[in-house]
């Protein structure tokens, strides 16, 4: 049976050295934030290379973190792309910010920079919110154009947090995601890139004072003592046990990653009826999702019940745009305001992918789809 993400073969693979340290885990008493969290933010930091990581209960709240830390609130606006996943919006409500929708490039299906200086001119000609940030994503794992974001970033004095819950390990020349936002959010929920066994997220950053910001929000606001609270935060604290597991899966992630993309490189060059995507040259990406674009919704639907007779899960990442959502109606978006994300919503599907699909499972949905 092909499945969509394959969560039991992986921990076949890391069960022998994972079971021991789960039992001492299970008897230490230090069921929250103990040591391996430390280790893991330590390891993260120098993984992606950027000087702090703050470990938290999702990603979320790895969103919600830095927005809360920039002080960003009511009357400001935050600049979202639509086509994501909804949290990257949500986040942005949570602190009484209004987030404002631009559209996507049709390609990379990341945030069009172009649009995005019409959305800040936009705001800025209304008079109403404060323009403050920038959320791009790295959607599917690509990682967005972040040499024409900061420049626009720039120009208007706002702040860059990369939305990365879906690109933990992809590069591009060799700088790693996670370190291309002034504030970097990532998620561990289980069907990412680099997944743990339960709810998690983590934030990096350079910044001194916005980690010291942020390590105090993660807890309450907590100031030096735990009783002592400077500022309104959360409970975004991270479980010990999740952070063991993500050690002993931190080992096998680069293989893991290699095995994506050699998954990716396999249906691209081998799926003809479709509209496949492509690594960009100067990247290597984690392959979060492996989404197609048939011709029409119709086409769609034709493809989605070809593959559901064959017993071949898909799933659609995202039907809604998140300017059409329900939940956003009152910020007075209808259709057509952002053509390219409606039409991908439209058309996109994705493909299973995870690191321990064999060829045989690859050449029987490549053939469902060439036929
Ligand atoms: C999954 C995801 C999030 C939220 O992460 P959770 O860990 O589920 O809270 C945020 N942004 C994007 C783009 C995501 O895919």
């Amino acid at each position: 049976m092909i499945k969509f993400i394959d969560f039991q073969t992986q921990y076949r693979r890391i069960k022998e050295n994972l079971l021991p340290q789960i039992e001492i885990f299970l008897g230490s008493g230090n069921y929250i934030m103990g040591k391996q969290v430390y280790e893991l933010e330590e390891q993260l930091s120098k993984y992606v290379g950027r000087k702090y990581c703050l470990t938290c209960a999702s990603g979320t709240d790895a969103l919600l973190i830095p927005l809360m830390a920039l002080n960003i609130g009511i009357n400001d606006a935050v600049f979202v792309p639509s086509f994501t996943f909804f949290a990257t919006a949500e986040s942005v409500s949570l602190v009484g910010a209004t987030p404002v929708f631009v559209d996507v490039e049709p390609n990379s299906f990341n945030i069009n920079p172009a649009h995005l200086e019409y959305q800040i001119e936009q705001v800025i000609s209304e008079n109403k919110l404060n323009p403050k940030a920038i959320i791009p994503v790295n959607l599917f794992g690509v990682i967005a154009d972040y040499n024409k974001i900061y420049s626009i970033a720039e120009k208007y004095n706002l702040f860059v947090i990369e939305d990365a819950a879906q690109s933990f390990g992809s590069t591009l020349e060799n700088k790693k995601s996670c370190s291309f936002g002034n504030l970097s959010a990532t998620s561990f929920y289980p069907a990412k890139p680099f997944g743990c066994y339960g709810e998690g997220g983590a934030v990096f950053t350079d910044d001194e004072d916005l980690y010291n910001r942020m390590y105090s929000i993660r807890v309450h606001g907590q100031g030096i003592d735990r009783y002592v609270n400077e500022r309104i935060g959360l409970n975004a604290r991270f479980d010990t046990f999740q952070a063991i597991v993500l050690l002993e899966k931190l080992k096998i992630f680069d293989d893991e990653f290699n095995q994506r993309r050699k998954i990716a490189n396999k249906y691209s060059t081998s799926i003809k009826t479709l509209k496949c995507p492509v690594e960009p040259y100067n990247q290597k990406i984690s392959w979060a999702q492996y989404s197609v674009l048939a011709d029409s919704k119709d086409y769609r639907e034709f493809y989605l019940n070809k593959l559901k007779e064959k017993g071949v899960p898909t799933g659609i990442y995202y039907p809604i745009p998140l300017h059409l959502q329900k939940a956003y109606e009152f910020l007075g978006y209808k259709k057509g305001d952002l053509p390219i994300s409606e039409d991908l919503a439209d058309r996109i599907f994705s493909l299973p992918i995870h690191p321990y699909m064999n060829d045989d499972e690859i050449n029987y949905i490549v053939e469902i789809l060439n036929n």
